[in-house]
């Protein structure tokens, strides 16, 4: 079956560092197999992104030589097809209301928390009954979580190897829908990747840990699962990820100081081990060059000069 990858920006700001060099892994892995890339705006947070945004962020990729192939509707305008695939998983039972404030989280005693901080769900509401249900959803609107399985759900990261999490125990059930009606990122990624029939995964290892709540989804849903590649984040030179506020490390720090895209793409290209020194390049000249096996795992520090930062 062809490689179907794709780029899903958030526009909530220029593009950094970091975001191009997702993308220009992303880019490369899918042309280097001859396959197809989608581009899909994930502008479900309405308040940090913009349509403007996404026109800059459409226009730096093209600049940038990371072309795709099909665009899918931005994620904004697409609620109605959310629903439908919220309904699905309610029929099934998958889903349920859920009436806790974040204070009553915070509050349950003793609650463990998942690796990235958050309260582990206790299930206060999982199995409230149709009464309580009705009762509860005269006052305010409901949430809308998923009911996670005990049981270990496992696959093999392209770049990072094999990968597990129990999410009963790990994460809880987790959210699919706020109680404003915003959809959450884990749902819409798995009901937008899989209306497109993407089959190649590849983006920042911040999103390696959301892997196995996208892949229950996957099978809830029924959609085959695609290969997953995480990339390594690149760090600024004290050590911190790199942020869309940071001015220095993104697109329009770079263009100020004079950068072309080709050095960008070469600059990338070295730091990602495809290059032997930075040196400029297009995309397309990175192809015959480009290896899972030559990019390092650990995350990578911005080196002093390159790009002109201090
Ligand atoms: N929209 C997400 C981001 O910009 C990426 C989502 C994904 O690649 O699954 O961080």
């Amino acid at each position: 079956m062809a490689e179907r990858g794709r780029f899903a920006p958030t526009p909530s700001g220029r593009m950094h560092l970091g975001n191009v060099f997702s993308a220009l892994i992303a880019w490369l892995s899918v042309r280097a197999a001859h396959g197809e890339l989608v581009l899909r705006i994930e502008d479900l947070d309405t308040l940090r992104c913009s349509a403007e945004n996404a026109e800059i962020l459409k226009d730096d990729l093209r600049w940038l030589g990371l072309t795709w192939d099909a665009e899918q509707p931005d994620q904004s305008t697409r609620s109605e097809y959310y629903e439908s695939i919220l309904d699905r998983l309610r029929g099934e039972g998958f889903v349920y209301p859920c009436w806790c404030t974040r204070g009553d989280l915070k509050n349950a005693a003793n609650a463990p928390h998942a690796s990235d901080g958050h309260p582990i769900y206790p299930g206060t509401c999982r199995d409230l009954t149709e009464e309580e249900r009705a009762a509860k959803a005269k006052v305010r609107a409901p949430l809308w979580r998923l009911r996670v399985p005990d049981e270990s759900i496992a696959f093999s990261d392209g770049h990072y190897g094999p990968y597990a999490e129990n999410l009963a125990r790990e994460c809880g059930d987790f959210l699919v829908r706020r109680s404003d009606g915003v959809y959450a990122y884990q749902l819409a990624v798995v009901a937008d990747d899989g209306a497109m029939g993407v089959n190649q995964v590849v983006r920042g290892r911040d999103l390696l840990s959301s892997t196995p709540r996208q892949i229950l989804l996957y099978r809830l849903l029924g959609y085959p699962v695609p290969e997953f590649g995480h990339t390594p984040l690149l760090l600024s030179s004290d050590g911190r990820r790199l942020s869309k506020r940071d001015g220095d490390q993104s697109l329009s720090g770079i263009l100020s100081r004079g950068y072309s895209p080709r050095d960008v793409v070469g600059g990338l290209a070295y730091l990602g081990g495809l290059l032997p020194e930075p040196a400029p390049a297009w995309p397309e000249e990175l192809l015959p060059l480009f290896s899972w096996e030559k990019l390092p795992r650990e995350d990578i520090p911005l080196p002093a000069g390159l790009f002109g930062l201090g």
